[in-house]
């Protein structure tokens, strides 16, 4: 009878819930958007309490919505913006200090010290991450380092850490549950991810006190019981994710070598590379997926800074365009750039290139050239971006790509999906149910409360809705890649 499973998807700038039904079926989704704030330049910051006050909020209205009794709901996947970081009491469950975002720049000198002492190779090894300001340890640092009396009340067991789904889930089990999962401890910069455990020589180099750590559990798999008196019946909290990585999950990408990309603000490409944890040489980062019992799913991660941002630009800086939609009609009334590339690196260059003095460039004007063809040329360097970025995989992984699974905001241009089937000869497959976040919290969720058997039955729930397929010849398609790694060449150390 309990069929039905409830996904937290709590984002960047709003939390959500979708409730799911035993085939993958959405049926109620509720959201609510939380306040965000800047303290100075280059400072992202949350208010923990109101992350967990819109999320509570959407999962009463979904639940509200739905009609269904909460007793129908079978489990919670939770899924969540990543590396953010939460400190809190561990008495109260209130946070000591505003939420560190990901987006947040203040530890980038902390950063750039670390690497000039040479840990990065060491942080490299142990973490598969670069680093960044971008991921949690050097945050909660920070939150130490500027917190009267934070480190000795850790080391005293009185405050707790973790990323957002950990404070997730301390708030919905009443406390009772301190926790996260693989896929976000490896965000933090403190998380072995060959031996899965907290890691004594960064939690020394970083000064953590080891008692303020969750504990890891797998991604799939009972974490605690939610307090009746939040949702109206203890439901058990059974999947958690970061946010790419359950999209991943989503997507059905179960075996080594599969691959989905994320086209929204930015773009995510993430490729399952099996039990193996593999080191990159071509810049992009290597991280857990899941872990389910005992085996854990690696995955390559890449990611490109511009990519439907590129379309608000010229949208809203420069006024070609009304909506982001309107751009597919404008890109296919011309039947090719007219030999411009557009380079948006309008915020540097993210993998493989990681040039943060790349700047925006356009080459290849003449007077023949209309707001129609650099239009178009935007859509391909959404396009060529993924190129770069499947290619490095490629190199790393040594697998072959078999097809590229999309989703995010962009991937309904059906034009782009065609460029970005031309430009990589590889088929695109956009499924049915773009919520694959969500649904992929809910998936993990299921598999662990046995709404679903195994992963072959929940690969039988996702439908593609349609496949885009290479219709550009090989040498046509080589030709247009060395135009734009031309073009990128010249967009490189610009600002410098
Ligand atoms: P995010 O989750 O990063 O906020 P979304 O997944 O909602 O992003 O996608 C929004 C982005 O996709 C915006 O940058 C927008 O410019 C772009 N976008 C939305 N629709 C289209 C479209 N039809 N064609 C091209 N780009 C689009």
């Amino acid at each position: 009878m309990k069929k039905y499973l409830m996904a937290l998807d709590q984002g960047t700038t709003s939390s959500r819930c979708i409730i799911f039904d035993d085939k993958g079926h959405p049926l109620v989704s509720a959201a609510k958007e939380f306040p965000q704030h800047f303290p100075t330049e280059g400072w992202v910051e949350h208010d923990a309490e109101e992350i967990w006050e819109s999320q509570l909020y959407a999962a009463r209205a979904a639940l509200e919505k739905s009609g269904l009794s909460p007793t129908l709901i079978a489990g919670i996947g939770i899924t969540n913006q990543r590396e953010t970081t939460i400190v809190w009491e561990r008495e109260t469950g209130k946070p000591i200090c505003p939420a560190i975002v990901w987006q947040c720049r203040r530890t980038a000198a902390v950063c750039e010290r670390l690497v000039a002492d040479g840990h990065g190779e060491m942080i490299r090894a142990k973490t598969g991450l670069a680093v960044d300001p971008y991921f949690s340890a050097t945050k909660l640092q920070w939150i130490l380092d500027h917190t009267e009396g934070a480190r000795e009340r850790a080391k005293r067991g009185e405050l707790l850490f973790g990323t957002v789904d950990s404070f997730l889930i301390y708030r919905l089990t009443g406390g009772r549950v301190h926790a996260t999962d693989p896929s976000n401890a490896a965000r933090t910069m403190l998380y072995n991810i060959h031996t899965m455990e907290w890691d004594a020589e960064l939690l020394s180099l970083f000064d953590i006190p080891r008692e303020m750590l969750p504990a890891v559990r797998p991604s799939s798999g009972v974490f605690g019981e939610s307090d009746p008196a939040l949702l109206g019946a203890p439901i058990p909290i059974a999947g958690v994710a970061g946010d790419q990585q359950a999209a991943l999950f989503g997507q059905c990408c179960f075996e080594a070598g599969s691959v989905k990309n994320t086209y929204g603000t930015g773009c995510f490409l993430l490729m399952n590379t099996g039990n193996r944890a593999v080191c990159s040489e071509n810049g992009l980062l290597t991280t857990v997926g899941w872990q389910i019992g005992d085996q854990t799913t690696y995955v390559l991660e890449g990611s490109v800074f511009v990519c439907g941002a590129a379309i608000q630009w010229l949208r809203d800086g420069l006024g070609l365009l009304q909506s982001a939609a309107e751009s597919e009609a404008l890109a296919a009334s011309v039947k090719d750039t007219g030999g411009v590339y557009f380079v948006p690196a309008l915020t540097g260059l993210g993998t493989p290139y990681w040039d943060p003095y790349a700047r925006g460039t356009i080459v290849g004007l003449s007077r023949g050239t209309t707001r129609a063809h650099l239009v178009r040329a935007t859509l391909e360097a959404m396009a060529l971006q993924t190129v770069d970025l499947l290619t490095a995989m490629q190199r790393d992984a040594e697998l072959p790509i078999p097809a590229l699974r999309v989703d995010g905001g962009a991937s309904a241009n059906d034009l782009l999906l065609q460029l970005q089937s031309d430009l990589s000869a590889l088929p695109i497959l956009r499924p049915a149910c773009i919520e694959t976040t969500a649904l992929g919290a809910a998936n993990l969720a299921g598999l662990a409360v046995g709404v679903f058997k195994d992963l072959e039955e929940i690969c039988q729930n996702i439908a593609v809705e349609r496949t885009f397929t290479p219709a550009l010849a090989e040498e046509k398609r080589q030709h247009h890649l060395a135009g734009w790694h031309r073009a990128v060449e010249r967009a490189l150390r610009w600002a410098e």
